[in-house]
């Protein structure tokens, strides 16, 4: 069996690389300098975590965050690699031990903040450990330009120059202007690019119009039971309010925004990373630092700002590749809402011309017919063939109607009324509503007053959200609605046009098993739930958060399995030598509890 295989079943648990990981491993263990672009979950840490095991010398690992390099430290630890990381939180013994696993060359991996790298003791020693790689994880920080520019990260360049070791850098940014700029400020040469593919297929993907948001979150996060998850709200204040109507459904919810202390803030990341089935209610400040992977779900209780945002957003769960749900609710408010904060910013022109052009990106994809991952890969620059099958368009495909008539009665009230009026309004001026405001406008006296009468308030949103997506209708800075030229075709009659019937979705049964443990019976269910608590349980006495111990994925793979014997375990996903040699037996007896159990109720 090759090495590389052989690591990663062994101290890892995995019996396979997952898509791109193998070709970034072998490049990184050759000593080519590397530039790794991996979307979120796609697993960038083992990409220099297993080179770090057979690569001679020790390998420095940069990263910005100390809750994410004291979780790696965990979980290597728990797999059996000497691993340590030198932060501001470290205590002295923590410290010690980090010198004396140096000095005598058992430490594989050490972890450093950017920051240290400032302290003139570090170099020397970085130099004197025998280093013989350099990780960069996250990156992108290095880039003037984005959003998470840590100034530390330019030190790195100067690092590398004087420790002449090989270098690899991952992120999960893909823009080529960030791209240009790590690679111009970490190598000296162009590094060997790795840009893998976007889709993360464990994501269920699932867009709704809003309607009783607050209902309907609850009834989604009701769903998932016990699981661990995120909601993201535009407004601290929503926050706060959807936190607290879930706790009183009995979930373990908390807000969490940029308007709380720090001390709060962390204590509340604190306990969501630490512990299973807790729900944080946040904006979208809960970021960057979340490197939780058994995320079970993401529901978008507002909808975000760009396609980017959007898959970055829901791309926090499912990390540790096992099922994961998301769903994003977007209305007609959260539209215009979007359009007022873009045009109020002090960009130029062209800069909120883009920003527009982006959101209508994302409504494109909220409205579109075909399967929506399809849309979102070519958005990425991906060609896919297949259908997913784990959308809400696969897995119910929406009826469709010819809606020419509908459309073209609904940009006529926008031409009579002079093109100045919002959504609501022109739906009024449609259904013939008999108000003051419309006598006072004399919009009881248009031809179009009442015509669509017929139709509802909530479907006529449909079809203005529709064919507005569709290009038939621009809004103004004002929001007030606009006929294009794709509408004057349709007015003309030279175009039909077919829209989804938005039919109110109810939560299928499905929704609530397409989750963590969604292919498991009844039977293997309970087992797995079984697994979780004992997991829970030996969490908590070691101080580490639940995954460290065992992924979901890995429960979930025992439980299908129920192996009786160690070598039978060991062949379970995410279950190393060291795991094997720690946990094994708790977990066999587990097992075997389950089977007699199991046996004892089944009528003989
Ligand atoms: P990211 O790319 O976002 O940094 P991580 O490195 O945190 O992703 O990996 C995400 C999750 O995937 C982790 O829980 C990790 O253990 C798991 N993982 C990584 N590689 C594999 C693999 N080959 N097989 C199964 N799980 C993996
Ligand atoms: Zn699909």
């Amino acid at each position: 069996m090759d090495r590389l295989q052989d690591t990663l079943g062994r101290v890892f648990g995995f019996d396979a690389f997952r898509p791109g990981q193998r070709e970034v491993v072998e490049a990184v263990v050759a000593g080519r300098d590397v530039l790794a672009i991996m979307p979120t979950g796609g697993g960038k840490s083992l990409c220099f975590q297993l080179p770090s095991l057979l690569r001679p010398g020790l390998t420095v690992v940069i990263s910005p965050l100390i809750a994410l390099m004291r979780d790696q430290v965990a979980a290597l630890r728990e797999a059996g690699v000497v691993a340590g990381a030198m932060t501001s939180a470290n205590d002295p013994a923590e410290t010690n031990r980090i010198f004396e696993a140096m000095e005598d060359g058992t430490l594989r991996l050490l972890y450093l903040a950017p920051e240290r790298l400032a302290n003139p003791g570090t170099a020397a020693m970085l130099s004197r450990a025998g280093i013989g790689l350099i990780a960069v994880d996250e990156a992108h920080c290095v880039s003037q330009w984005g959003h998470d520019f840590r100034p530390d990260y330019l030190r790195i360049g100067d690092l590398r120059a004087s420790l002449g070791v090989p270098l690899a850098a991952f992120t999960a940014t893909a823009d080529p202007a960030t791209r240009d700029e790590i690679v111009a400020r970490l190598f000296p040469e162009t590094p060997e690019v790795f840009l893998r593919g976007f889709d993360r297929p464990n994501l269920a993907l699932a867009f709704e119009p809003k309607r009783e948001p607050r209902a309907r979150v609850l009834s989604f996060v009701r769903a998932h039971p016990g699981q661990s998850g995120i909601v993201y709200c535009s407004s601290r204040k929503k926050t706060e309010a959807l936190a607290e109507a879930l706790r009183g459904a009995g979930v373990d919810a908390l807000a969490y925004h940029a308007g709380l202390d720090g001390e709060t803030r962390s204590a509340r990341q604190d306990h969501f990373t630490h512990s299973d089935g807790v729900v944080m209610v946040a904006t979208v400040a809960f970021g960057m630092g979340i490197d939780k992977p058994d995320v079970r779900f993401v529901v978008q209780a507002d909808m975000p700002k760009t396609i980017e945002a959007y898959y970055q957003e829901i791309g926090r769960a499912g990390r540790d590749g096992a099922p994961a749900n998301t769903l994003t609710l977007f209305g007609v408010d959260d539209i215009r809402l979007r359009r007022r904060q873009i045009d109020e910013t002090d960009a130029p022109p062209e800069a909120k011309r883009a920003d527009h052009q982006r959101l209508n990106s994302l409504l494109a994809l909220a409205e579109t017919p075909g399967c929506r991952r399809h849309m979102l890969l070519r958005y990425f620059g991906e060609t896919p063939t297949e259908p997913c099958g784990n959308c809400d368009l696969c897995l119910t495909p929406p009826e469709t109607f010819d809606a020419t008539e509908a459309v073209q009665k609904a940009l006529s009230a926008m031409l009579r009324t002079g093109e100045r009026f919002g959504v609501e309004h022109l739906i009024s001026v449609l259904r013939g509503e008999n108000t003051d405001r419309l006598r006072q406008l004399g919009h009881d006296q248009l031809r179009t007053f009442g015509v669509g009468a017929e139709v509802e308030r909530g479907p006529w949103r449909s079809i203005f959200r529709q064919l507005y997506a569709l290009g038939f209708a621009a809004i103004d800075e004002h929001g007030g609605w606009g006929v294009t030229q794709a509408g004057w075709e349709v007015l003309r009659g030279e175009t039909t046009v077919d829209l989804r019937k938005d039919a109110v979705r109810k939560p299928t049964a499905r929704e609530g098993k397409r989750t963590a443990a969604a292919s498991l019976d009844a039977a293997d269910q309970a087992l797995f739930e079984a697994l979780r608590a004992r997991r829970t349980d030996l969490a908590r006495e070691r101080s580490v958060p639940a995954y460290v111990i065992f992924p979901d994925a890995s429960l979930i793979d025992i439980a299908a399995r129920k192996p009786g014997t160690l070598d039978a375990l060991g062949a379970c996903h995410g279950v190393g030598a060291k795991k094997l040699a720690t946990y094994g037996d708790i977990v066999l007896e587990i097992v075997r509890d389950h089977a007699t159990a199991q046996r004892e109720t089944q009528p003989t």
